[in-house]
């Protein structure tokens, strides 16, 4: 195969596992960094995994920087637009956020359109699709988040207000399309720096929680998103639709206690926290005032589609055991 895909935001933990899963594919990938200098060290990295990793290439670009983007789709059969600011503290200027994550979604699908890119599979998040008036239950493609809420946080202002942007820049034309929304990512750390969303198994597996929010997520291993991603550039009935991406609804409490039988060595605590409480700790406590809202739901998704076009995820056991063997082989957290 003689096609290359570009892959925005390559430093990323979910854009580094989407470059190995296109390399193992056949595809040739240029990645998308701000500072080129970090370059040596993600090719390296990735070399591990793959030895193709030696023929990346890689360019500059910054979401707010609409001719840096014209020159990185030139000559690319097709994007994956990952790119996209992910902070683990809210800050408190919503468009520190925002601003990036729509302006850099607008810059990279005006310069495919104007190369003649195919197709574009944006990373968007559940973030968009989970917090309307519905409190639980089967959330499908059709749901969104309701913009007119008050208390949405940046983050899931940020991908609501990108993916709204990106379906109606469509509208007026090319390029095609796809959307991949992943719930909870969790699965194998490829670096030490590695990103915001292995943060829940770091605490679990350090104990900073002596009690946990009765909080749940649906659960997806990074490998899968990955391949999710390829299966939407790939499939021509992928156009057009939102995959929610997700394999299975997980009470923190039950992520603890599958952490606590694989991890014997490491004091894991499972006992779960009353959900006044943690209201009242969202108030102090940054990392979880945006998940305050969420006490106690269970909100699932659809995966049809996704399976639909040939999707088969791995079971989510796999991406907590592997996730935490990946922090413990890195040197993240230590037993004790
Ligand atoms: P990550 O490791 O923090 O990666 C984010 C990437 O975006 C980094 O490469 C970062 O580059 C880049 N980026 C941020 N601001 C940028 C800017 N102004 N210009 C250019 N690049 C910029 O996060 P991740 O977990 O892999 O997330 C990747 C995507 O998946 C995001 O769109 C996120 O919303 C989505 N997602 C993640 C999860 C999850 O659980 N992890 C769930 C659903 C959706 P630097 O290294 O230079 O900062």
């Amino acid at each position: 195969m003689n096609k290359t895909v570009l892959v925005t935001g390559a430093s990323g933990f979910i854009a580094g596992h989407c470059i190995l899963d296109l390399l193992n594919a056949g595809y040739n990938v240029r990645g998308t960094v701000r500072d080129l200098s970090r370059a040596p060290a993600i090719r390296e990295t990735l070399a591990r995994h793959n030895a193709r990793a030696a023929d990346i290439e890689f360019v500059t670009a910054d979401l707010m920087d609409a001719d840096s983007w014209r020159e990185a789709v030139t000559g690319c059969d097709g994007v994956y637009h990952v790119a996209s600011p992910v902070p683990v503290i809210q800050p408190k200027n919503p468009d520190e956020v925002i601003v990036p994550a729509r302006e850099g979604t607008l810059n990279l699908l005006g310069a495919a359109r104007e190369a003649g890119i195919q197709r574009v599979v944006l990373t968007s998040s559940t973030a968009s699709v989970f917090s309307n008036s519905r409190e639980s239950g089967v959330f499908t493609g059709s749901d969104w988040t309701d913009l007119t809420k008050k208390d949405l946080s940046p983050y899931i202002r940020s991908k609501t207000v990108a993916e709204r942007a990106a379906w109606d820049f469509v509208e007026g034309g090319g390029p095609e399309l796809a959307v991949v929304n992943p719930g909870l990512v969790m699965g194998p750390a490829l670096e030490s720096d590695y990103g915001s969303s292995l943060e829940v198994l770091v605490k679990l597996l350090r104990g900073d929680f002596p009690f946990l929010p009765r909080l749940g997520f649906e659960c997806v291993d990074v490998r899968d998103v990955a391949s999710l991603h390829r299966l939407a550039l790939e499939t021509p009935e992928a156009v057009g639709q939102r995959f929610l991406c997700a394999n299975g609804f997980w009470w923190l409490k039950d992520i603890a206690q599958a952490l606590k039988a694989d991890f014997p060595a490491f004091r894991i605590s499972s006992r779960e926290m009353p959900d006044f409480l943690v209201r009242v700790a969202s108030l102090f406590i940054k990392e979880i005032e945006q998940f305050a809202d969420d006490v106690g739901r269970v909100k699932k998704v659809d995966n049809a589609p996704a399976r639909s076009i040939g999707w088969q995820p791995r079971d989510i056991e796999v991406a907590i055991r592997d996730g935490a063997q990946s922090l413990i082989d890195l040197g993240i957290v230590k037993a004790g």
